[in-house]
């Protein structure tokens, strides 16, 4: 393996990844060499840009699949076309993922099980479609983007933060099933990612504690995270990277934090 490409002849799916971290993980997976499936929603002239970008940019194999994380045989579907388009699927990074801020009376049902399937069964299906080409090869990685939400709880996230403890003991579960095939299965929890999934919950956090924008930011978000400061895609992104490298392989397991503190407190 190069040191400057050593995921060549690797392939990844990144679920999510038309935007935000998972768009920042498939470019820096994309950078170390591996072909990799962007997946998720958005303007078909922008996904067409980034898919194209990744490839050109970084030479490898890019390819985009719309599969709806809420649907299990279209998860499935695109764990299939990957392997035979690509002939493997060596890392599986479970990232899609959406956020509903309300007060647990009022929380919609359907949005209960909208981020339920997102957040959490995508990645169950994922992996089940996943895992046995993997423990073939005897080799695989598996990353789940979960949260400092996995750790702890903050009001009026209520199925975030089930979605996202659920999503830290699946991938407990995993790494112990997998430990003997050479297949690695970690989390990463960031704590405040500056993204579009973070602007976008400042108005309902606004209507929800009455607060201005300037203090959803300060005294709602950056108030958990004793650096006071909002954590990188990038910097979510290179620990990714590490996780697929040999020097990672004894990682399993782990619920990996970057949240600038906030879960130490
Ligand atoms: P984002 O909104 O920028 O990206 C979310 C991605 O998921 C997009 O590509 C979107 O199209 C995709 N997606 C949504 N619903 C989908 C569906 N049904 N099927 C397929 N794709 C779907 O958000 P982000 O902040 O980059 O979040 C990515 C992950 O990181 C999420 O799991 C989120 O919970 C987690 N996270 C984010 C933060 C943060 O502060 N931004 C912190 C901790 C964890």
């Amino acid at each position: 393996m190069s040191s400057t490409a050593p995921l060549t002849s690797k392939t990844a799916i990144v679920t999510g990844s038309t935007s935000g971290i998972g768009l920042a993980i498939a470019r820096g997976l994309a950078q170390a060499g591996a072909d990799v499936v962007l997946n998720g929603f958005g303007k078909p002239e922008e996904i067409e840009q980034a898919r194209a970008g990744i490839a050109s940019a970084f030479g490898v194999r890019a390819h985009y699949s719309d599969a709806d994380m809420t649907k299990p045989d279209q998860i499935a579907a695109m764990v299939r076309d990957a392997e035979e388009r690509f002939g493997t699927v060596d890392i599986l990074v479970n990232n899609a993922g959406i956020q509903f801020v309300s007060a647990i009376e009022e929380f919609p049902g359907e949005k209960w099980e909208q981020i339920i399937a997102i957040n959490l069964s995508s990645a169950f299906y994922a992996m089940q479609a996943a895992i046995p080409g993997m423990k073939r090869r005897e080799w695989g990685r598996i990353i789940n983007t979960a949260s400092a939400h996995s750790l702890v709880a903050s009001p009026y996230k209520s199925a975030y933060v089930a979605a996202k403890h659920g999503i830290a003991g699946l991938t407990k579960t995993a790494a112990l099933e997998l430990a003997p095939h050479k297949v690695t299965a970690n989390c990463i929890s960031p704590g405040y990612v500056w993204t579009p999934l973070v602007e976008a919950q400042i108005p309902d956090t606004m209507k929800a504690r009455g607060l201005t924008k300037e203090q959803v930011i300060d005294d709602v978000l950056l108030k958990a995270q004793p650096t006071k400061a909002f954590v990188t895609v990038d910097q979510v992104a290179a620990l990714a990277v590490f996780l697929c490298s040999d020097a990672a392989s004894q990682i399993t397991g782990a619920n990996m934090t970057m949240d600038g503190g906030w879960t130490a407190q």
